[in-house]
């Protein structure tokens, strides 16, 4: 029997961090092996916050290099970008045709970017949610593994697959299903960790894989702890660094600061010195392969190609089941 089919992507939109890669990379890795794995970078959705054209194409390129530098395999694994497939924007479209505008003002996302971005509010935007639904159903994915903050796209996907069966009477698609990793699906910001560490909180929010080593210990050194009285429970900030040491650093490191903190002893500067340290460690092997990727252009174009290729069947097979039950014009 042939394998079941995983997807995601991740937005061009600035360097990656250990967000992305906890919440969603770590799995994508795990997943090759089992599945059918289609790893795309997302760029039609970075085009929905504001961004500069001249730097997209850099973006992309590097967020590749990312993918590859982190062990996405592609030799096991097609790697994508959205815009070289019109299917993308082909199936949103018709799946916009079945979806209430009423679904997607409820979005979750949505609502967060219009008060981000009260200029940028448009049909692109609004129609966030079914594009992702279109990248997952076009190669109908089952599995998804994304970081929290996108559950509700997933349930939006799975309403949108069933009426779309409903309306015109076709099985075609699988539901997909989130898989999120329960320990690490929700990373904090640095500088507000009371929100979600993300690219568009800008660089001292975030840990990126690529930051070169001075640059981890200077954010790790700044982030924001506590601010609440002694005794009550542990702040945000503390929290999400105890939680980082606990993914990176050893287990005596662990024990010995958490006991600290338990005592009332700790000194928040060397919970950050041992964090900082450790992530300094723990990333060194990305930074190299990242370093070798840089020097080889002609290998990440043999990549995209070859996985555009190989997406492009299950497309365009796809298209045409879809095409067939609205009764559209085959090519
Ligand atoms: P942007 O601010 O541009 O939206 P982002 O950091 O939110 O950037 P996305 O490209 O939107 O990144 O998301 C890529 C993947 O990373 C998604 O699966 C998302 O759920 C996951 N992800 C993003 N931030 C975190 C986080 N802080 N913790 C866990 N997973 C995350
Ligand atoms: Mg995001």
């Amino acid at each position: 029997m042939a394998r079941k089919r995983v997807f995601s992507g991740i937005r061009p939109t600035g360097q990656i961090h250990l967000g992305n890669y906890l919440g969603a990379i770590k799995s994508w890795i795990e997943l090759q092996d089992r599945y059918e794995c289609i790893y795309a970078i997302v760029d039609y959705h970075g085009m929905t916050t504001p961004y500069d054209p001249a730097e997209m194409r850099a973006n992309v390129r590097e967020l590749l290099i990312d993918y590859l530098a982190a062990g996405v395999d592609p030799e096991r694994s097609i790697l994508i970008v959205q815009s070289a497939l019109p299917e993308h924007t082909e199936l949103a479209w018709i799946l916009g045709t079945v979806t209430p505008v009423s679904w997607l003002e409820r979005v979750p996302t949505y609502k967060e970017k219009v008060e981000q971005h009260p200029d940028y509010v448009h049909l692109g935007l609004l129609s966030y949610g079914v594009l992702m639904a279109a990248d997952i159903v076009l190669y109908k994915a089952e599995v998804v593994p994304v970081g929290e903050d996108q559950l509700p796209h997933l349930e939006l996907a799975r309403e949108i697959v069933r009426r779309f069966h409903h309306l015109f009477g076709v099985r075609i698609f699988p539901e997909p299903q989130a898989l999120v990793q329960e320990d690490t699906a929700r990373i904090m910001s640095l500088t507000e960790p009371e929100k979600k560490m993300s690219k568009s909180l800008g660089p001292r929010s975030l840990i990126a894989l690529a930051d070169p080593p001075e640059e981890i210990r200077d954010k790790i050194m700044k982030a924001v702890t506590d601010t609440g009285p002694a005794g009550e429970e542990m702040s945000p900030g503390v929290a999400n660094l105890f939680h980082l040491l606990k993914l990176f650093g050893t287990e005596e490191e662990y024990a010995q600061l958490r006991a600290e903190y338990d005592a009332g002893t700790l000194r928040y500067v060397n919970l950050k010195r041992t964090l900082a340290d450790a992530l300094i460690r723990s990333l060194e092997p990305f930074r190299r392969r990242r370093a070798e990727l840089e020097n080889d252009p002609a290998y990440l174009e043999r990549v995209l190609r070859e996985g555009i290729r190989r997406a492009r069947v299950i497309a365009r097979q796809t298209m045409e089941e879809v095409k067939t039950a609205c009764g559209l014009m085959l090519d």
